[in-house]
């Protein structure tokens, strides 16, 4: 089969690899029909991962159960599922408590043998384990352009924006209006804020984030805290979304929270450690919530917001390319000139 593979810093290849087997129990194999490159594909592109040379990339997938191993319940071969971009085991202490995320057994498609050593996305099939798990049938209604955000992106957004325990009324910002951010805006919407603010310095990306109901702040032209002050009376946001990770746009989002608010990062962070404003978020009464997307509690109303059509997560998508493009598909990701694309096999 065809799939993307990692020889180096900037070094992805299409190449031709053994098709993956159906080997555990509860394993199945998947065609798939759409995967997608991902922000944090970049960090692996940039050297900022360690992954082994030849390993399979992509963590973002829908595709049609193809074979599944005999304790796969609920799948069958010719069903449309969509994965979480990481696997858990369903039966560890924390997987019982709900937080898949927090699985003693996490691993993660498409990057390579450090994290799990998991097949890839970008690539014509992939192998599920834990199926029961970590497969969701996806409902008719739902296009395979709208069920691969489930499974990753939109989930991320779900996750800050439920995090954020915005309630009705409240102004919310979310910093960083790429992919997840957009999410966010989106998400932000179910729970009734008055206003959502998106801040950003991509003019493509406050574009979508207004016409996504958010109104734009374009951090080149203008302080950020003091747009959010000026919009509240002076208080700032009652709920910040910070959906970058660099500690400069997780200190604006401390910087535009009112006192008394919540912060909800889920940016995955651009170092391992930092300076923190301690005493600000205790003098200040301040709420900071961070994490890596609990996936699989979502899947499911995701689906069903988007069957109703009140998420439509596939407005975002930029560009659709061919799996044979990925090399070029890359290449335009990293020069920021898609927001988002989608690889069809
Ligand atoms: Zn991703
Ligand atoms: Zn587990």
């Amino acid at each position: 089969m065809k799939a993307v593979t990692y020889h180096g810093v900037g070094d992805f290849r299409l190449t031709d690899e053994p098709r993956p087997a159906v080997v555990g129990p509860a394993d199945a194999l998947v065609r798939i029909t759409l995967g997608a490159i991902c922000g944090s594909d970049l960090h692996i592109y940039h050297g900022n991962v360690p992954i082994d040379e030849g390993a399979i990339l992509g963590h973002e997938l829908v595709g049609v159960v193809e074979e599944t191993g005999p304790e796969v319940r609920g799948l069958r071969r010719g069903d449309r599922a969509v994965a979480p971009f990481y696997t858990a085991c369903g039966e560890c202490a924390q997987c019982l408590r709900r937080w898949w995320s927090q699985c003693e057994e996490r691993a993660t498609f498409g990057f390579g043998a450090y994290f799990g050593g998991l097949g890839g996305a970008q690539a014509e099939y992939v192998v599920v384990p834990h199926a029961n798990v970590n497969l969701a049938k996806i409902p008719d209604p739902v296009e395979d352009e709208q069920a691969i955000f489930v499974g990753d992106i939109l989930a991320t957004g779900f996750f800050a924006a439920e995090r954020g325990e915005i309630r009705p009324g409240d102004t919310v910002a979310v910093v960083g209006a790429g992919p997840v951010g957009l999410m966010a805006v989106m998400c932000a919407h179910l729970f009734g804020p008055a206003r959502v603010f998106a801040i950003d310095m991509v003019d493509s990306r406050l574009e979508m984030a207004g016409d996504l109901g958010a109104v734009p702040v374009d951090s080149r032209v203008t302080n950020a805290q003091a747009e959010l002050q000026r919009q509240t009376g002076g208080l700032g946001a009652d709920v910040v979304l910070e959906c970058v990770g660099q500690l400069g746009a997780i200190g604006t989002a401390i910087d535009c929270v009112r006192g008394g608010g919540t912060i909800s990062s889920v940016g995955v962070p651009s170092e391992l450690t930092g300076d923190f404003p301690y005493y600000d978020m205790w003098n200040r009464d301040l709420t900071y919530r961070s994490g890596f997307t609990n996936v699989h509690a979502y899947l499911r109303p995701l689906l069903d917001l988007v069957a109703s059509r009140r998420l439509r997560p596939d407005r975002i998508i930029s560009h659709r390319m061919r799996l044979d493009e990925a090399v070029e598909a890359y290449g335009m990701f990293d020069r920021r000139e898609a927001t988002k694309i989608v690889l069809r096999p």
